[in-house]
């Protein structure tokens, strides 16, 4: 099994909604991948806190990530900084549309399916963004500084 299939289950593995195969491969590939079991790890921590836990979202967070996308929106600066607020703008978006889907629930429900949203982002934008600007810092740093090894 590769990561990127082990990390999209790894929730429905913690709440125990896999088959039992399905539930044996992610086990076998938790056991020896470091990176997926720190993931699932951080997961479970976040799971178990808000079954734990009643959290209520502050009054003002929407007002506030809605601040955040308008400023983003209106900034047009083209630098790496960018790139990195792409990313959380895009997990900013994930929080709203978490929101929208969950606020006739439970803040429980609410907070997971945040949670799972903005993981999800992580590995389809946020990841594949930091991993082309640090190929871009490389080829910056070998081909144009020539200070690479
Ligand atoms: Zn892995």
């Amino acid at each position: 099994m590769e990561c990127n299939q082990a990390l999209i289950k790894v929730d429905e593995y913690f709440e125990n909604r896999l088959s039992d195969i399905e539930r044996h491969n992610i086990k076998k590939h938790l056991e020896k991948c470091s990176k997926c079991r720190q993931e699932y790890e951080d997961m479970s921590f976040v799971f178990n806190a808000l079954d734990n836990h009643f959290i209520n979202a502050p009054d003002d967070l929407a007002d506030k990530i809605m601040n955040k996308i308008i400023h983003f929106e209106s900034s047009k600066k083209r630098s790496t900084k960018v790139l990195r607020n792409i990313g959380a703008s895009f997990v900013a978006a994930g929080i709203m549309i978490s929101l929208l889907n969950f606020s006739n629930y439970n803040p429980i429900i609410l907070a997971k399916g945040i949670f799972r949203g903005a993981f999800e982002i992580n590995q389809v934008v946020t990841d594949p963004i930091t991993k082309l600007s640090q190929g871009l810092k490389y080829v910056t740093d070998v081909y144009i500084n020539g200070n690479g090894k």
